[in-house]
Parts: C-alpha cells; sequence; structure tokens
C-alpha cells in the first residue's frame, strides 16, 4: 500500500490497517484504519462484503433493547432521526463505525455537545439541555424515535428484523 498518500498532509507514511467482523445474521464488514505518522491523521471506514445494495434502512426505536441494535455506517450513510431534527451527513472528513443505536445516540449527543460548548447564546444552550434531555428519555425507552440510515454505496445498515429496508 506504498502508494497511499495521507489526505490532509500527503504524507506517504501511511498505515493501512484492515479488519474483517463477522455479523451473525447478517454477513462480514470490513473496517479499514488508515493512520498518518507524520500528522496524526486517523480515518475508520467500513465496507459490507456481502449483498450489498444502495438503500435506506428504517427503524423505530421505542425501547432499551433496541440501544444494542447493531449499526454499520460507512462515511457515504447519512443518518437521519426526524422526531429530533438530527441529520448526519456524509462528505468531508465523514467517518465509518460499527456500533449500535445506543452508540449513534452517543455521537448525536456528543455532536450537540461541542457544537454548543463555546456558544454565549443562553437560547441555543437551552436548546440543546432539552435534546440531551431527550436523548436520555430514548436511551431509557421513555420516548419513541425514527432512526434512518441511507447510503447510496451500500455500505450501511440497521441489522434488526425490525429494520424496514426499501431499495434507493
Ligand atoms: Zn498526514
Amino acid at each position: 500500500m506504498g502508494s497511499v498518500l495521507c489526505p490532509a498532509c500527503s504524507s506517504s507514511g501511511v498505515l493501512l490497517d484492515f479488519h474483517v467482523h463477522t455479523i451473525p445474521y447478517f454477513g462480514e464488514v470490513m473496517e479499514s484504519i488508515l493512520v498518518c505518522k507524520d500528522c496524526n491523521y486517523r480515518h475508520v471506514d467500513v465496507q459490507i462484503l456481502e449483498n450489498k445494495e444502495p438503500c435506506r434502512y428504517i427503524l423505530e426505536v421505542s425501547c432499551e433493547e433496541d440501544m444494542s441494535v447493531r449499526v454499520v455506517r460507512s462515511s457515504m450513510g447519512r443518518i437521519i432521526i426526524p422526531e429530533l431534527g438530527v441529520e448526519i451527513s456524509p462528505g468531508g472528513d465523514s467517518q465509518g463505525f460499527i456500533s449500535n443505536i445506543e452508540g449513534v445516540l452517543d455521537r448525536v449527543s456528543m455532536a450537540v455537545r461541542t457544537a454548543t460548548h463555546w456558544s454565549d447564546d443562553e437560547k441555543k444552550k437551552m436548546k440543546a439541555e432539552m435534546l440531551l434531555g431527550r436523548i436520555d428519555d430514548i436511551k431509557e425507552g421513555k420516548e419513541k424515535v425514527t432512526v434512518i440510515i441511507e447510503d447510496t454505496s451500500g455500505n450501511s445498515a440497521i441489522i434488526s428484523d425490525k429494520a424496514i429496508k426499501e431499495k434507493i
């Protein structure tokens, strides 16, 4: 992999690591991790190896058990939670991950915290606090939301019998 250059600093001192994860009742997902020795840039992405096609997954999250539903999100995956007005778009330095619904909600919480941490806008801060409170309720199964993931590369998925899968 000597021809790979760091997307951040163009150095050729890049390490690429691949791991194949076998997810029960789903298939194999390959995780690729790129680390630059010069600038410490790190990029993670995932790729579904079997039966992939551009699609949208829709899951109604309604109880605590749903927190453990497996989620594969590639850097091309768009995550939408309409009830919360949340959308995580692909592009930029978008990273892939293998996680679960709880992990997705944690990422949303973290993004909300980061976005308001340095803000002096009291209204914005109050809105953020409310959103974080709702996310806690969702984790405890007290509020229902819909989690949607769409991916034109077909490398994202919500792995549950409850999830609706649509071709896009
Ligand atoms: Zn670099």
